[in-house]
């Protein structure tokens, strides 16, 4: 429900940023750059979000490090894999491909250096940069630009409800959960929503996504749709929100270590039968087809199957990648059929299923049976499984992002069901829908999120010129 005005404010600034994390942080860092008071109202004891657990790529066009490799990218080329691969909407498309070079500088201007760049599948051009383990490095750096420019971030202040003046309908501020119960918070010229998704509230994704509930969440704590519960109470509109809830990597079912790098650099998925399921290369743009596959396989479960050669060729590629492979609970053999026998697999199944695939590996270089052709992308060639010691690693499927949410406009205004702007309201990250509509690319949640905080804070700027 909406909040009634309060008799009293507890406390007045311009703008109000929900949430300290991907897309609340640049937010503040635009507002307050711009010389307006901006307030982040942050729920943890702690900025980041989920910026500081992130494992793999960030997606920007255009950047000096691509021109460097050789690679040509632009905006234009950013704009068209979004809406022709991910159907998203225009107009928000737009406003993120024109925009996302502005967090890649924002973040190069705070020291940040990235190991290198890595292809990801369905990108038309080599455009995500390897951001595993630096995640917390990035998240500090803006949090210390947001603070240097002047920017207030509040901790374990959990925004409650909007509070909306009844007659102009405009959005003036949020009631507050703080230690010692109730403020209200007054904004004098936005609220901006950035409380990523709902990934770790177990009924709304009973409600969005009912084939989801039994995936693993990974997102931070906080998850728990209190962004898009107000942006709803307000008459927000929803986007992609019956896709929002998205299969993510493939996890081992006791530590919940990622083994998706196990996948890309060769190993295949199969079922308690032995049997594949899937295209192992994600040809469709990302993990989460495949790992959607996954979840419909005889008990939810499935096996990551590998081998030390590809063990070898992560950490080569990528040393902190290579630790999640490391700190599954791996069955180890030299034979497939000890592997299948010691994890549980059906033995002739898995026999059967490796010896084709790798008897089409060294005959035709690609698999008949699901047409895989490469390790994953476009990069990579397939190499055999029966090459030992062998690993097996069960796996569930763990869901970490939100793909869909509030409805937004390309200046990150929240729309009604009409298409209606509600005055003084904005959302960014997760918490907004309209990117992600057929499919999601890699890397491209991180870029998206920075990107439409800063478009966020743009637009409220924008209202003052
Ligand atoms: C483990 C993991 C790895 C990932 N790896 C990648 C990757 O490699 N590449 C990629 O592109 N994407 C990746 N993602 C996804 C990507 O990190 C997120 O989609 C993106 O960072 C979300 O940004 P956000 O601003 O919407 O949410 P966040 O960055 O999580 O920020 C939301 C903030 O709002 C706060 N909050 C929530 N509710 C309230 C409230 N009521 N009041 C006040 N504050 C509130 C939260 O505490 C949090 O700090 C990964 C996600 C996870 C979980």
């Amino acid at each position: 429900m909406i909040a009634e005005i309060p008799k009293k404010w507890d406390y007045e600034t311009d703008v109000l940023i929900v949430g300290g994390g991907t897309a609340g942080l640049p937010a503040a860092i635009v507002v307050a750059e711009a010389g307006l008071k901006a307030t982040v109202l942050e729920a943890r004891g702690v900025c980041g979000g989920s910026f500081s657990m992130v494992a793999g790529g960030l997606a920007i066009a255009g950047t000096e490090e691509q021109k460097e490799a050789g690679i040509e990218d632009s905006a234009d080329l950013l704009y068209e894999d979004m809406v022709n691969i991910c159907q998203s909407d225009p107009e928000v498309a737009r406003a993120f491909a024109d925009n996302q070079i502005k967090a890649y500088r924002i973040l190069k201007e705070e020291g940040i250096k990235w190991p290198g760049l890595n292809e990801n599948p369905g990108h038309s051009r080599i455009r995500s940069f390897i951001i595993s383990g630096l995640g917390k490095t990035m998240a500090q750096a803006l949090e210390n630009r947001a603070r240097r420019v002047g920017a207030e971030i509040l901790f374990r202040h959990r925004a409650k409800r909007l509070v909306r003046d009844p007659e102009t309908q405009r959005i003036l501020g949020l009631e507050v959960d703080v230690e010692n119960g109730e403020k209200y918070f007054k904004a004098k010229k936005a609220v901006i929503l950035a409380t990523g998704g709902f990934g770790r509230n177990p009924e709304m994704v009973a409600e969005y996504a009912p084939e989801m509930v039994k995936c693993i969440p990974m997102m931070p704590p906080s998850h728990i749709g209190d962004g898009l519960k107000m942006g709803l109470d307000a008459g927000a509109a929803t986007k992609d929100i019956g896709k929002a809830v998205a299969p993510a990597w493939p996890i081992c079912i006791e530590t919940h270590q990622n083994n998706v790098w196990a996948i890309n650099w060769g190993g295949i998925l199969v079922n308690v039968h032995g049997e594949r399921f899937h295209d192992e290369s994600q040809a469709e743009g990302f993990y989460g087809p495949m790992t959607g596959v996954g979840m419909k396989q005889p008990g939810g479960v499935y096996w990551a199957v590998f081998n030390e050669q590809i063990i070898n060729d992560i950490r080569a590629a990528n040393p902190i990648k290579v630790r999640s492979v490391e700190k599954s609970k791996k069955y180890q053999a030299d034979t497939i059929e000890e592997l299948a026998s010691s994890a549980g697999i059906d033995v002739e199944g898995l026999k059967k299923t490796v010896t084709k695939y790798d008897s089409d590996v060294e005959s035709k270089k690609y698999d008949t049976v699901f047409g895989r052709k490469y390790q994953c992308g476009v990069a990579r060639p397939l190499i055999k499984i029966t090459n030992p010691p062998l690993y097996a690693v069960k796996c569930v499927t763990a869901t970490t992002s939100m793909k869909g949410g509030l409805k937004i406009n390309g200046k990150c205004q929240v729309l009604t069901n009409y298409g209606e702007v509600i005055p003084g309201l904005y959302a960014a990250g997760e918490v907004s829908g309209g990117l992600h509509t057929r499919t999601y690319l890699l890397a491209i949640m991180t870029s998206s999120a920075l990107t439409l905080g800063i478009i966020a804070g743009q637009s409220v700027v924008n209202l003052e010129k």
